[in-house]
């Protein structure tokens, strides 16, 4: 059973790693950015939190809450899972703490993916996901195969990348004395190839 969280600022590798780790432990990836990605794809998604992810804000803590309660009651968490982009700001992290202790769970660890801001712009301008596969890849360093129906997200573009990386320092960033404090904390350099950073992960979690 375990039941671990990915944090790292926008563009720091937690989609792809996640992808190993769910893999490597057999558990489900909880990404609330997916999900809320999909909620809009199936337009389902109330317009006021579109505004807000397309803006690069974060979506209130009561909704992403709610969406993550009603996840967390899926058969498929029963033997653990992966956060990724969850949570965000220290209530968050409080309600999830809550959610846990009513189920009888605990967190195994929190794994931060560190890379320094000024190499995580060009990694979202050249990142794109195969609308088929969800596979993530840069258009550069991890091309795409040729048949891949690659997608640029809409917060992707230059303007929208600073405001999400003001969110992370702003409010994400306060997360990291909470999981200290907690003994929970695990620091990984991302700054590499992504089998290189994987390695790391590997380490950590070892
Ligand atoms: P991500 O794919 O994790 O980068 O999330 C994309 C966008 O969805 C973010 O910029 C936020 O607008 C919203 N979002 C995702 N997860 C959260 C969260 N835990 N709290 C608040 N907003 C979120």
């Amino acid at each position: 059973m375990k039941i671990l969280i990915l944090v790292g600022p926008p563009g720091s590798g937690k989609g792809t790693q996640a992808e190993f780790i769910c893999k490597k432990f057999g558990i489900p990836q909880i990404s609330t950015g997916d999900m809320l990605r999909a909620a809009k794809r199936a337009g389902t998604l109330d317009k006021k939190y579109l505004e807000i992810m397309d803006s690069g804000r974060l979506v209130p803590d009561e909704a992403i809450i709610e969406l993550i309660e009603g996840r967390l009651q899926q058969p498929d968490t029963g033997g653990g899972f992966l956060l990724d982009g969850f949570p965000r700001t220290v209530p968050q992290a409080e309600a999830l703490d809550g959610l846990l202790a009513k189920k009888g769970l605990t967190l195994n660890a929190v794994v931060q993916l560190d890379v320094p801001r000024g190499l995580l712009e060009e990694r979202l301008v050249n990142r794109r996901t195969d609308r088929k596969t969800g596979k993530i890849y840069h258009l550069m360093y991890n091309p795409p195969p040729a048949d891949a129906e690659l997608e640029h997200r809409a917060d992707d573009q230059p303007a929208t990348v600073q405001k999400r990386q003001d969110a992370y320092e702003a409010q994400t960033a306060a997360l990291l004395p909470y999981y200290e404090a907690k003994q929970l904390l695990r620091r990984v350099d991302g700054v590499g190839k992504p089998d290189e950073v994987t390695s790391r992960l590997e380490a950590a979690l070892a």
